[in-house]
């Protein structure tokens, strides 16, 4: 089952010097543990090796995204251990695989037949940034943020360069290369696209000029009807492939072709470009996409839930609570808040159910940035009893009437659960109590919540909620 790439080194080197891709999955299998070597890395396959670079299949797109977050940087470590001229690891999926069996090797243009228009390689060319079809407009969620540079990309589908460039901005993982893929799967049955991020451009620039084969480089960058270019704002080369660009775009749009650029900044930001360039970007359409709200991540969560629960029957789905944990946590950028709950699912699949909120906390341990400090011993005290509408010092009194005790052990049920306090630790903070009452109250407040005692549950949730989410609509 091997994929046909057409090669970007001209040096294919997969006969000498190969890899033993056994050998190495035996030392990551050593370096990993066997755990994650089953549930992940033995899903994968050696397709193909070049020399600086190797293509690994994986089954599905969920393994994929989940081996590329947490172990492709030891997968590199330790290939390179065996081969030190690689520096890359690309994959590809199985079942994207075997749609294209079939295609020779050394193919000197090599195109999806259901995508005649779409520049994917051509010679030594390869357009590294292939259209992926997973990131379409139907599964881009709207929100606020996002909304208008949403409707300015289906305007470009519309009505060819009527803005033009369109340049979409924004921070790492807010959607810039889902819309540009969006907008090139659209077009492209009827429109030659050209969809590359800029570090592709310069590297086919660079290398075009040391083989000279500038001829060829113009041929192929010009004679698009669309051409999306991402993450502009690595153009930082030398004056030489500004110029490049600079006539590239000119060309390009003299010929009437639509132009989409995305950049992490505004045109005006882009330091290290020459102000010619800026100001062509800045004549046409600029808009950015804005941090994404709770709403919108719990809108793309739930729709990507949806997505895994239907190739993997047997997912187990969180609770809305922890959704809207993750939601309300993984604030940063969208691929975070997609990798948290990626992380969420993979959990649940191995232990065979799904994590409570402080296992949730230690899963996500690395990425969640409150660090605890809203959940504070002192937090829990002053919740539970606003809740209950009682004074802390009669919570933490000995008094034993019925309207006292409970709180306290629903406080000190979710110091345990939210903090990574110890028993005598709790005791402690409880007016100097023994741990094992601490046991009793935890113990106490699970069998009250397995018994479905909904006045508990509804008052855990609700304190647990104020405790933790209590920042929702800052952003
Ligand atoms: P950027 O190019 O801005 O760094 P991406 O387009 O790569 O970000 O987005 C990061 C991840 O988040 C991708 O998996 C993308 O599909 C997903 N994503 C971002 N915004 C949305 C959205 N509005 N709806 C659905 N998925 C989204
Ligand atoms: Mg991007």
């Amino acid at each position: 089952m091997k994929k046909n790439i057409s090669l970007e080194e001209t040096n294919n080197v997969s006969n000498l010097n190969s890899l033993v891709w056994p050998s190495i999955c035996k030392d990551i299998e050593k370096k990993l543990g066997k755990d994650i070597y089953e549930s992940w890395i033995k899903k994968l396959n050696l397709v193909e090796e070049f020399k600086h670079y190797l293509v690994l299949s994986s089954p599905t797109r969920f393994i994929r995204d989940w081996v590329v977050s947490r172990y492709l940087d030891k997968i590199l470590e330790i290939t390179k251990l065996h081969k030190n001229t690689v520096s890359r690891i690309d994959f590809v999926i199985e079942s994207d695989l075997n749609t294209n069996k079939g295609n020779g090797l050394n193919q000197k243009i090599q195109k999806d037949s259901k995508t005649p228009n779409v520049h994917f390689i051509e010679d030594s060319f390869v357009n590294y940034s292939r259209l992926d079809p997973n990131k379409n407009f139907e599964n881009f969620v709207l929100g606020k943020s996002n909304n208008l540079a949403y409707q300015a990309s289906q305007k470009v589908c519309e009505q060819i360069a009527h803005y033009n460039p369109l340049f979409i901005y924004g921070g790492i993982g807010m959607g810039k290369t889902h819309l540009l893929n969006a907008i090139g799967l659209k077009m492209r049955e009827n429109h030659k696209i050209m969809f590359i991020s800029a570090e592709r451009f310069m590297y086919h620039f660079v290398k075009s000029i040391r083989n000279n084969e500038m001829v060829k480089f113009k041929d192929l960058f010009r004679k698009s009807d669309l051409f999306i270019i991402d993450d502009i704002q690595f153009v930082i080369g030398k004056e030489a492939m500004q110029e490049e660009f600079f006539h590239t775009f000119n060309a390009l749009i003299d010929r009437g072709s639509q132009i989409v650029i995305s950049s992490d900044r505004p045109p005006v930001n882009l330091t290290k470009i020459q102000e010619r360039i800026k100001s062509r970007f800045s004549g046409g359409l600029v808009v950015d996409i804005q941090q994404s709200d709770f709403n919108l991540r719990l809108s793309i969560l739930k729709r990507k839930m949806n997505e895994i629960s239907k190739s993997f029957s047997d997912t187990i789905v969180p609770d809305e609570n922890l959704l809207n944990f993750i939601a309300s946590e993984m604030r940063v950028n969208i691929r975070e808040t997609i990798g948290a709950l990626n992380r969420i699912v993979s959990f649940s699949r191995i232990y065979k159910k799904s994590p409570s909120i402080s296992e949730s906390k230690i899963i996500l341990k690395d990425l969640l940035n409150f660090a605890e400090n809203h959940v504070t011993i002192e937090n829990i005290k002053k919740t539970v009893c606003d809740y209950f509408k009682i004074n802390v010092s009669e919570m933490l009194s000995q008094r034993r009437s019925r309207y006292l005790v409970r709180p306290r052990q629903i406080a000190m049920y979710l110091t345990k659960n939210l903090t990574s306090k110890s028993l005598p630790d709790i005791g402690r903070e409880f007016s100097g109590r023994d741990h094992t009452t601490v046991i009793h109250s935890v113990k106490t407040i699970n069998k009250l919540k397995n018994n479905k005692d909904e006045e508990i549950i509804k008052a855990i949730e609700n304190i647990k909620n104020k405790i933790l989410y209590k920042n929702h609509n800052e952003i």
